[in-house]
């Protein structure tokens, strides 16, 4: 009998387990259950108001704008209800995130790819799209550490983008779950700070932990109210008892910091470890951007292969990753795939990469 090897999965996006703060969570609950009658009851759909401030303060954003949703992924869909008509277009980039070309799809908008590189969308084609005379209600962009790219939006594009939402009166939606996963490099400015007509989302998934489901959107004034009432028929409001945990480990003093402090590095050290054995491993055929920050490389391998047909051969030879199709929203991207190195040790990652290669030898 052949024994085949445990798969590696470095195809998933799940933050590192070992970094969930549990034992935080378990004594602050317990306190919440046994002093806040609050935490069981009803609430409004709005949020916690004291998370709300907190998210605003943030932001740089009055309460007002906040509103508290189950995970960032409910924010999109709440704000796709509010704008979005069928038939309306939605530009994004080529490749994009999967859960977003989810949402536009269902709200059955019509998807304008957008192409993009290293340096994340290219907003001179979407300028050259507006000018040709597209008129898309929403551009929605991951500026920060891409899913899947890893891109991050570069200062002079987000300035430009800027400009274009105000000259030619669509939203931008900026859905920011990585930002704070930077480990060099400086951040850029937020896309909010070149023009009021942003919606920011983001979520607590990938900073404490995704189970919780806490997420927000902080919108423009005008679009706020319209959002509340959205999410207000979905679900009345977001879990009190998450959203008051939630608050409680945000405003412990220190413990953000340290929290950031120590997942850093830890992806840090996965992402060098998985780009080192990605060069000694697969060489020339295989282009990447090793990442600053977030949870993903993305690469193409230089010669024609298949990532989509590739996969049976590489989970046979036990590792797994996600085929660039499965981002495609026009391009094929066949050639790409998407490695998570978050979720494991480096080892494990220098193992996976050895059984790619592996099968990207019997394949060719
Ligand atoms: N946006 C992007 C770009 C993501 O990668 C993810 C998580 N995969 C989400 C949103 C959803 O995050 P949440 O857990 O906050 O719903």
């Amino acid at each position: 009998m052949i024994e085949r090897p445990d798969v590696i999965s470095l195809a998933g996006g799940l933050p590192a387990a070992e970094t969930f703060p549990a034992a935080e969570l378990a004594a602050m609950v317990a306190d919440i259950l046994g002093s806040d009658p609050g935490a069981l009851q009803y609430s409004t759909t709005e949020g916690f108001e004291p998370l709300r401030e907190w998210i605003g303060a943030r932001h740089g954003a009055g309460t007002e704008r906040v509103l508290v949703t189950h995970g960032s992924q409910q924010a999109l869909d709440v704000v796709a209800r509010a704008l979005v008509d069928p038939g309306d277009l939605v530009a994004l980039a080529d490749p994009g995130y999967v859960g977003a070309i989810q949402v536009f799809r269902l709200a059955a908008a019509q998807l304008m790819a957008i192409p993009s590189d290293a340096d994340g969308m290219q907003v001179g084609a979407l300028e050259q799209r507006l000018h040709a005379g597209a008129r898309p209600k929403l551009v929605y962009v991951v500026a920060n550490f891409n899913n899947p790219t890893g891109a991050t939006l570069a200062l002079e594009r987000r300035a430009a983008l800027g400009a274009l939402a105000d000259r030619y009166g669509f939203v931008v939606v900026e859905d920011d779950p990585y930002g704070d996963l930077r480990w060099e490099g400086v951040a850029l400015p937020p896309l909010a700070s070149f023009s009021d007509r942003v919606v920011t989302l983001g979520t607590v998934s990938k900073i404490l932990c995704p189970g919780l489901r806490i997420g927000y959107a902080v919108a423009p004034p005008a679009l706020a109210s319209s959002l509340v009432l959205v999410k207000q028929a979905l679900d009345l409001h977001t879990s009190t008892l998450g959203q008051r945990a939630v608050h409680r480990l945000l405003t412990t003093p220190g413990f953000l910091a340290a929290q950031l402090d120590r997942l850093r590095p830890l992806y840090r050290d996965r992402a060098a470890a998985l780009a080192d054995a990605l060069r000694g491993g697969l060489g020339d055929r295989f282009r990447f951007q090793p990442p600053a920050g977030g949870m993903f490389v993305w690469g193409e391998f230089v010669e024609d292969i298949d990532t989509q047909r590739l996969l049976p051969a590489a989970v046979a030879s036990g590792v797994a990753y996600v085929p660039g199709a499965a981002f495609a929203v026009a391009a094929d991207h066949h050639r790409a795939l998407r490695l998570s190195f978050v979720t494991t040790p480096p080892d494990q990652l220098r193992e996976g990469v050895r059984r790619l290669a592996a099968a990207v030898c019997r394949h060719t």
